[in-house]
């Protein structure tokens, strides 16, 4: 996923040792936060449908748990080796204490491709990667969740497996597991609706207009509900893009109507163009211009929304940003030379160890209703997650306010001094 030559964890190395300074923390503490407790790597093996055997190399790393377990998703992407899966497992961490909730952070991936495996076949390796770990695993131990490629029906495999392999029966040991299986209401419109919170609290501090132009990157679960919400609120979405290309407008995108045509064919690009033919008629009318998944990066608008892959605003594309907001919903999609300039230019970016923490944040609701053995209802996880958003926004705000310097950066003091705190205790 990492297309560009930096080194995600490298990244974070930085992110660390600048808040470090700011906060004078000691040298050991700074390298107990550079350092994973533990790496957990094997190589799992599965049959494939075909009768032959796939051996494929799966992570999960335990970074720090000195604020409460450790938590994080899962992700099966062919690049998911061990530096991505790293940095990941560190920003967990780092987002936790942001939103002040008592979890460490960890992260796991399984290294291939799911798009040319079979159900059946993303089924084993799931079930593969939890006999792997499950000892490793565990409601007071470590707590996985979806991340990339992997999702609610994941979760309710490798909740089954665990039980099988351990022989103990505990739904607080996963979250984001399906609504029949322990799931929680809300936890699939999580993540998005977490940036919505964090946006309103940010356009009202900037002063923004109370009607905006969105542009959101990704049409997956994140991208999609973030463009529904900011919809229905009255905000106007002027692009949207998948993998394989972009739709923009001035007059806007229904995006209930986006996800018809996508539900039913390959691309959001297929509502004009069918390959390369496109109906130029009804692009006209509809003020459209299509392009690549990157070029909506550029589209005119307010507030661009980055909820696909990481590395994707570069020191190349950031001088042609025109949006003065940036929600990261996706984790690392602006690499350190576009951050630096977008400060320069004033843009403000939303760090994603912030603008996506809603996920974790009903993943967290969702460990508390297994524990707790009730369910809770759709209005009292809203009722929890808005407020926890918004002081955890305002804080960030204050911070980087007060030390003159980006949100992501205020985002990792406020992060590290909580887990610097807690490594005392
Ligand atoms: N994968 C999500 C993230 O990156 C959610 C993690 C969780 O719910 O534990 O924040």
């Amino acid at each position: 996923m990492n297309t560009s030559t930096v080194n995600p964890f490298q990244s974070y190395l930085e992110r660390l040792h600048k808040a470090a300074t700011v906060l004078g923390l000691t040298a050991s503490d700074e390298q107990r936060l550079a350092t994973p407790d533990r790496v957990l790597e094997k190589d799992i093996s599965i049959t494939r449908d075909d009768g032959s055997t796939e051996t494929m190399r799966a992570y999960r790393v335990q970074f720090n748990n000195a604020r409460g377990p450790y938590k994080g998703g899962i992700r099966f992407h062919p690049a998911a080796d061990l530096d991505e899966v790293k940095s990941l497992a560190a920003a967990m961490a780092i987002k936790c204490a942001v939103v002040d909730i008592p979890l460490g952070g960890g992260k796991g991936g399984v290294q291939f491709d799911p798009k040319t495996h079979s159900k059946q076949e993303v089924e084993r390796v799931a079930r593969a990667f939890v006999r792997a770990f499950a000892n490793d695993l565990g409601r007071d131990k470590d707590v996985p969740a979806p991340d990339v490629y992997t999702n609610s029906e994941i979760m309710a495999w490798m909740v089954e497996e665990y039980e099988k392999a351990t022989g103990t029966k505990d739904l607080a040991m996963i979250t984001g597991k399906p609504l029949d299986k322990g799931g929680i209401l809300g936890r699939d419109t999580a993540t998005a609706q977490g940036g919505v919170y964090a946006m309103e609290y940010m356009t009202h501090v900037l002063d923004m207009a109370a009607k905006l132009r969105v542009a959101v990157q990704g049409f997956g679960n994140a991208g999609a509900t973030m463009a529904r919400i900011l919809h229905a609120d009255g905000h106007t979405i002027v692009g949207l893009s998948d993998s394989k290309g972009s739709i923009m407008s001035e007059k806007g995108f229904d995006p209930t109507h986006v996800q018809q045509i996508k539900e039913s064919s390959d691309t959001i690009v297929d509502m004009y163009c069918k390959g390369m033919v496109c109906d130029e008629e009804k692009m006209e009318r509809d003020g459209v211009t299509v392009g690549s998944n990157t070029d909506l990066l550029e589209v005119d608008c307010d507030v661009l929304v980055p909820a696909a892959l990481d590395h994707q605003l570069t020191v190349e594309n950031a001088p042609r940003i025109k949006a003065k907001l940036i929600i990261e919903l996706a984790n690392g999609p602006t690499t350190p030379e576009a951050d630096a300039l977008f400060f320069e230019r004033g843009i403000t970016v939303l760090p994603d160890v912030l603008a996506n923490a809603g996920g974790v944040t009903v993943s967290y609701f969702e460990w508390l209703q297994n524990r707790e053995e009730r369910t809770w209802s759709a209005e009292e996880v809203q009722e929890k997650l808005k407020p926890i958003m918004t002081v955890a926004t305002k804080s960030v705000w204050e911070k980087s306010q007060a030390l003159q310097m980006p949100m992501r950066d205020a985002a990792f003091v406020l992060g590290v001094e909580r887990i610097a705190k807690a490594l005392t205790n």
